[in-house]
């Protein structure tokens, strides 16, 4: 029996936003997500796509790829057949004999995509639930709270039949939505940031700041793995490291102690920005959540943020360490994102930075520094790394 999968992507977000560019940028990332020896067709319909493989042994590996594809609202194996009740009710009973067998009640719901078929939904819900209940005569049928919902799909080509659907990663395709720039460290909490950014279909690239020799090769393939793991979801991308130890001796030389941090963030911010706009980012996207540290107070983010003329997006701004922990673990970052690495903050931080920077102080200190060369330095010595 023909099999393939059947991706649903969610009608009511395409409402009011450019169709046909939504759905070409979804099965684009389709495309992208499957085995790279993928031999098989994939095409859409009538709100579906449809994947293929010319050996369905390969399914499993399919929709588990597929399930970190943003903009697919759920995907599941289904099962091609002929578009008569009685090949509908044969094909049901033998292809779900498997998970029929191992359950206790059921329903059967039914679609009719195509409207020239000459049952209603009702009824083939009716005639194919009546066949399966005689065939697996241990099933109770539970309208409200089946084990499991067998579903009926009766399209131009085959009447489809599946149960089990799972769970796509929602959102929007990656690319529908312009792209940003991440501010990834090593941490918890970028790699999340990113995470969510690129679910609303935007396209990311990063930025990491790497402190050489401060910050060693274990921290800088630290966070090339991190990078890797958001790849799943944010296919191809551009990791820019930015040699940042020549800048932060510079300020530790040349500002107060308390200053460090924040000003040490401003600068991050000018590079960011620079490197942004070069590869076409609108915007910039940090891991910042308030109040977690020093340089987390919303007076410093106010004195950060007046260094930029793009956006800058903070997706955890508003979520607790937990919160962005669960996240963490769920998108598989977390396990990398704790490896007992140093980072280039945490060897510069001071004892007691000031929470309530004020714009003018800081402005006053930098004037110190030749920022516009630091950040030119920063920016020519940066080295690109696709993941
Ligand atoms: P994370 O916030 O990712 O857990 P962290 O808590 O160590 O890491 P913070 O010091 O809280 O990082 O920095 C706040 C944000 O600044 C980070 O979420 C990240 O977006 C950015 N950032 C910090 N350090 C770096 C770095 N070395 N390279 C790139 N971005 C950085
Ligand atoms: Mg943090």
């Amino acid at each position: 029996m023909k099999q393939l999968v059947l991706i649903k992507y969610g009608e009511i977000i395409l409402k009011g936003l450019n169709r046909p560019f939504f759905e070409d940028a979804l099965v684009k990332n389709i495309k992208a997500a499957l085995p790279k020896d993928f031999k098989g067709t994939v095409h859409r319909a009538q709100a579906t796509i449809y994947v293929e493989p010319e050996n369905p042994d390969t399914i499993d590996d399919i929709i588990r790829r597929l399930t970190k594809v943003f903009g697919i609202t759920s995907l599941t194996r289904a099962f091609c057949l002929p578009k008569d009740l009685e090949g509908m009710q044969k094909g049901a009973a033998e292809v779900l004999a498997p998970t029929l067998s191992a359950i206790n009640s059921f329903k059967v719901e039914a679609k009719r995509a195509d409207k020239k078929f000459p049952m209603t939904s009702p009824e083939i819900c009716r005639e194919v639930g009546g066949y399966l209940h005689d065939a697996f005569p241990h099933l109770t049928v539970d309208v409200n709270n089946p084990d499991e919902t067998v579903m009926v799909e009766v399209r131009e080509q085959y009447a489809y039949v599946y149960c089990g659907r799972v769970k796509g990663a929602g959102g929007m395709p990656v690319g529908s939505n312009s792209k940003a720039t991440l501010l990834l460290s090593g941490g918890i909490d970028s790699p999340v940031a990113g995470y969510m950014t690129a679910k609303r279909g935007v396209r990311l690239n990063a930025v990491h700041f790497f402190s050489y020799p401060y910050t060693g090769e274990r921290a800088k393939d630290k966070v090339l793995t991190l990078a890797k793991l958001l790849a799943d979801y944010n296919p191809r991308l551009d990791v820019h490291v930015v040699p940042f130890t020549e800048a932060q001796l510079a300020i530790k030389k040349h500002c107060p102690a308390e200053q460090l941090t924040i000003i040490m963030r401003r600068l991050m911010m000018r590079i960011a920005e620079e490197i942004a706009v070069k590869t076409g980012a609108k915007a910039l996207v940090t891991g910042e959540s308030i109040g977690q540290v020093a340089s987390q107070t919303v007076e410093a983010l106010g004195v950060t943020d007046a260094v930029t003329n793009i956006p800058v997006f903070r997706p955890v701004i508003g979520m607790d360490k937990e919160e962005i922990v669960t996240i963490a673990r769920q998108i598989g970052t977390f396990e990398t994102s704790i490896l007992p690495y140093e980072d280039c903050c945490t060897i510069f931080t001071p004892k007691h930075p000031n929470t309530k920077p004020k714009l003018d102080r800081i402005e006053a200190s930098e004037a110190k520094l030749d920022i516009e060369k630091l950040v030119a330095d920063a920016v020519a010595g940066t080295e690109v790394i696709t993941v």
